[in-house]
């Protein structure tokens, strides 16, 4: 048994070697010059309707932020008023905050959430209210998928999963992460879930007529998980993708930010391969979803739905965040 499971390890490794070699352009030795190449590459790629995308490429501190600087500053970011809970598509619906997003998905046989916010406050004022709001019943909650084991995507976990016996989906790297060492902790966010659904790579959460499959997007932390599913607009249909973590507030560890790189990577494949023509985040200032919402609220019935983009569009915004996660390595590499 030993001997041929580390023959099978090897193999794997050679294999995986083998593929990152292969993703990755000939290396160059990281300088000025090619942080500065990569930041050009990003902004090219931005063009005139991603430009929020570009604050990614801003220097990264070399430390995580320090914990009264988690205590103090997000206090400020959650109290913002919070925008309107708002359907995007026939079958999603935002009913976040106004720093973080929460997204129900509405299927024939209940509600699947991806994210809980930051506390059991947010999630009683913000998903239960806000689905309330636009005709949707909270106890119909089945799962909450979690995209990472950070506070502000679990924090409001708890408290659904008590009220409305939904099940918890987490990927195993951020369940052991939330079991052992949390990489940011504060008091102004929930306890973690307790260990319920563990997910692998390409695992699919079902619920009546809709399926959601979940990428395993290592970087931001090293159990992402990016959910793709379909939306209908109009009878017509839609492919998303929610970008599970984006910033790049770990510190200096550059193979972090290359398993980031090579994630950007492959889920480019599968949006060209899938024809994935909505990209969406967590974070409203990422997929610019508030002016989104804003611009679906005023428009006329019919009118085109600001929220697809288009393939070419989703692949350019993974080019963006590809490019400035190779300039923070280099920048990393460097120091
Ligand atoms: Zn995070």
């Amino acid at each position: 048994m030993v001997p041929s499971l580390s023959l099978k390890t090897a193999a794997l490794a050679a294999v995986v070697a083998l593929v990152q070699g292969c993703a990755q352009t000939p290396a160059q030795k990281p300088s000025d010059a090619t942080v500065a190449a990569h930041v050009a590459a990003a902004t090219q790629a931005a063009g005139t309707d991603l430009g929020p995308l570009l604050s990614l490429c801003k220097p990264a501190p070399a430390t995580r932020p320090p914990q009264e600087e988690l205590d103090k500053g997000l206090p400020l970011l959650i109290n913002k008023p919070a925008p309107p809970a708002t359907r995007a598509f026939d079958n999603l619906y935002f009913v976040g905050a106004d720093w973080v997003s929460a997204w129900a998905i509405k299927t024939s046989d209940g509600i699947i959430l991806i994210d809980a916010l930051n506390n059991q406050v947010e999630a009683a004022a913000l998903i239960e209210g806000g689905m309330r709001k636009l005709g949707l019943d909270p106890s119909q909650i089945k799962y909450v998928i979690v995209t990472h084991g950070h506070g502000d995507h679990y924090g409001g976990a708890p408290y659904l999963a008590q009220k409305y016996r939904a099940r918890v989906v987490m990927s195993d790297a951020d369940w052991t992460m939330t079991e052992t060492r949390l990489e940011f902790a504060t008091p102004v966010w929930g306890a973690p879930p307790k260990r319920d659904i563990s997910v692998k790579d390409g695992d699919r959460v079902t619920l009546g007529d809709t399926t959601v499959t979940l990428y395993l997007t290592p970087g931001h932390t090293m159990g992402t998980l990016s959910p793709v599913f379909d939306v209908s607009e109009n009878g017509r249909k839609h492919r998303a993708m929610l970008w599970g973590g984006t910033g790049f507030n770990f510190g200096k560890d550059v193979p972090r930010l290359d398993s980031y790189i090579a994630s950007t990577r492959r889920m480019d494949a599968v949006a060209k391969a899938q024809g994935i023509d909505v990209l969406l985040s967590n974070h409203s200032n990422v997929d610019s979803s508030q002016a989104k919402m804003a611009a679906l609220r005023q428009q006329p019935a019919g009118a085109a739905n600001p929220f697809v983009m288009g393939t070419p569009t989703v692949e350019r915004a993974l080019s963006v965040m590809g490019e400035c996660a190779q300039a923070q390595r280099d920048r990393f590499a460097m120091q």
